[in-house]
């Protein structure tokens, strides 16, 4: 398989802190991958780095053309979609009109009203809730609207941060659920974020574990999950 993103000895810094370490990694078109670590080991900053929010350095290349350094808005133009965590949703708008803003750049309004239909059945609560203001929505059904916003762009890769973040347990099955169904049926790849080792080991066919903002180990999801350091560490047994 071809890979879509590849990332070359990547570093990123907080003012002069620098908090990654050249790290390497890539994600095969259409594929999962996750990155591990327990907290504070630059998971969320490598996202951030991806998508240009914060200083970095080293080579990144999305199909092929360089994406070091662009900014926010030139990594989403070029089909990166970030979903950070805190969900990040228009509190005082509402659910269908959030989707409708995900989608504001595109210029195919059939598209766009298919897409929500296609939106609405990956996530029938959000057809139930498509008039409630989204600052009113559970924890979950924001987590969904968030994820549901970031497919209307018609995304070739989506930036998962902690999607199960503050879900309860059935709410976090069902994301996932849904996520695996969404990578197979809307062919957007996904680099994935996750406390929830065991999840995301069960979702993703590739997996890094990072360390203090380097690369401490990676290989293929079952491969990892059958490591003996990483039970005792990640997934507790
Ligand atoms: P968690 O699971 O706790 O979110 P993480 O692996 O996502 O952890 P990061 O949020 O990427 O970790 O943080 C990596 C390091 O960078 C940490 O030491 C953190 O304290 C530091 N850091 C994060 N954000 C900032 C910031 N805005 N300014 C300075 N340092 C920061």
């Amino acid at each position: 398989m071809a890979a879509l993103l590849e990332v070359a000895d990547l570093s990123a810094y907080y003012g002069p802190t620098k908090v990654l370490h050249g790290i390497s990694f890539s994600l095969d078109e259409g594929g999962i991958t996750t990155i591990l670590g327990a907290n504070g080991a630059g998971k969320t900053t490598t996202l951030r780095a991806l998508c240009g929010m914060v200083r970095s350095v080293g080579q990144v290349t999305l199909g092929g053309e360089a994406i070091t350094g662009l900014a926010t808005e030139s990594v989403a133009k070029r089909g990166v979609a970030h979903v950070p965590e805190g969900r990040g949703t228009f509190t005082r708008l509402s659910t269908e009109e959030n989707l409708r803003l995900g989608a504001i750049s595109r210029r195919d309004r059939d598209g766009v009203e298919a897409d929500l239909e296609r939106m609405y059945g990956y996530f029938p609560r959000l057809r139930e809730r498509r008039q409630q203001q989204a600052g009113t929505l559970s924890g979950g059904e924001q987590q969904m609207l968030a994820i549901a916003r970031a497919l209307m762009l018609r995304p070739r890769l989506m930036l998962l941060d902690e999607p199960s973040f503050g879900l309860a347990p059935l709410i976090v099955q069902e994301m996932f659920r849904i996520l695996r169904r969404i990578n197979e049926e809307e062919k957007v790849s996904m680099l994935l974020v996750e406390q929830n080792a065991a999840l995301a080991l069960d979702l993703a066919d590739t997996a890094y574990l990072l360390e203090t903002g380097r690369v401490a180990m990676s290989g293929p999801a079952k491969e990892i999950v059958a490591d003996e350091q990483v039970r005792r560490s990640y997934l507790g047994y």
